[in-house]
């Protein structure tokens, strides 16, 4: 912090400083402005920004504008606002210093603010987007200044690396991005291990409780996953039990008398347990089942299963074609059983939200009206 500018922010006598010996406004001025509106009435002075630290740096901006959009500035601004009419003053301008403030951060809000999109950057790191949605909160212009932020969490969303996901999911919360909250909770969760626990670590008081909701989601989906897989697996896995070994055409715990089956010789009927084998063959060569093999050894280290690798393979598995045309009166239809299930269970996952609605969040539970983000609920 630069000695002269420091607190005059609190201090309601700043204005009165050009007749006095103590600092004036002029003495206030940065060593760099920029320009975010020409002949602008305010300057705005921060410490450096993260290019030139040393060096302090003054955003001339317009008062009215900055009033309309953040109460907070305005408050500001009318404990700074040079008396009128002011003969005497050395500057007409109003100059607020905020020395605490984060100037990247500061720098971009103000070109929202005084609607200068096109010099928003195209692409801004996940910890700027976070910064800036903090800036926001603190000067309540949220709503002012939300929709700027639309494309740059866009294309976070479509880039290949988008950085710190967790991070991002803090920024959609502080900016109230409902869309985004929603998309990117989601792709935190699926590039969770399936086999572990994930802890996300809050960067902000607001968003502790986040963090732990989150993990329980996590928590909740790895568990999910894991039943619907054995709900899959026990359509099979019941034609090999006692209850459902049957002769052909008898019920499960009847048999042939004598005088039906005159060679004495009976036949068990293989027609569900020969479609059960090829079913878990197919589901464990697809890498879905047993839990086992989640977790393999690969180039000197272990591996393990992400929620969305997993989610991916029942996505594109195809049950192998088995022919069931032989199957009798007691059979208990295990193709049908495990086709309806495998429908069932990738229809569910197509519809689901993996991660977070921010509505819902916000409501403690299950929102009662519509959400923002659609999902079935
Ligand atoms: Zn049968
Ligand atoms: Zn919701």
């Amino acid at each position: 912090m630069s000695p002269r500018a420091a607190s005059p922010l609190k201090d309601d006598r700043s204005t009165k400083r050009s007749k006095t010996a103590t600092p004036t406004p002029q003495d206030m001025l940065p060593d760099k402005i920029a320009e975010i509106v020409s002949g602008g009435d305010g300057i705005l002075v921060l410490n450096g920004m993260a290019a030139a630290p040393a060096t302090s740096i003054g955003l001339r901006v317009s008062t009215h504008a900055l009033s309309l959009a953040s109460p907070v500035f305005g408050d500001e601004i009318a404990r700074h606002k040079p008396p009128q009419p002011n003969a005497d003053a050395t500057t007409s301008e109003t100059i607020i210093s905020l020395p605490g403030e984060d100037a990247d951060a500061m720098l971009l809000l103000c070109h929202i603010l005084h609607l200068q999109n096109d010099k928003l950057p195209t692409r801004i790191a996940p910890s700027l987007l976070l910064r800036l949605g903090a800036l926001a909160r603190k000067y309540e212009c949220v709503v002012a200044a939300g929709r700027a932020t639309v494309y740059w969490f866009d294309n976070l969303y479509f880039a290949d690396d988008p950085g710190n996901i967790w991070e991002i999911i803090e920024a959609a919360y502080l900016w109230d991005e409902a869309i985004f909250f929603a998309r990117f909770t989601s792709m935190w969760v699926l590039r969770q291990l399936m086999n572990s626990k994930g802890i996300a670590a809050a960067t902000t008081i607001e968003t502790q409780k986040l963090a732990w909701v989150l993990s329980e989601r996590l928590g909740t989906v790895q568990s999910d996953v894991r039943n619907e897989i054995d709900n899959l697996i026990e359509t099979c896995a019941f034609t090999f039990s006692k209850g459902a070994s049957h002769y052909i055409d008898y019920a499960a715990g009847l048999s042939p008398t004598t005088s039906e089956t005159p060679s004495g010789k009976s036949t068990h009927c293989v027609v569900d347990a020969e479609g059960a084998k090829d079913y878990l063959g197919a589901i464990r060569d697809a890498g879905i089942w047993p839990s086992t093999c989640w977790s393999w050894f690969d180039e000197g280290a272990d591996k393990h299963i992400t929620v969305g690798e997993l989610v991916e393979k029942i996505k594109v598995f195809r049950e192998p074609p088995y022919d069931d045309c032989d199957r009798c009166a007691g059979c208990f239809y295990v193709k049908e059983n495990f086709t309806e299930e495998l429908e069932r269970v990738q229809e569910k996952h197509a519809k689901r939200l993996w991660g977070q609605c921010l509505d819902c969040y916000k409501a403690g539970g299950t929102e009662q009206g519509e959400c923002r983000y659609q999902h079935a609920k």
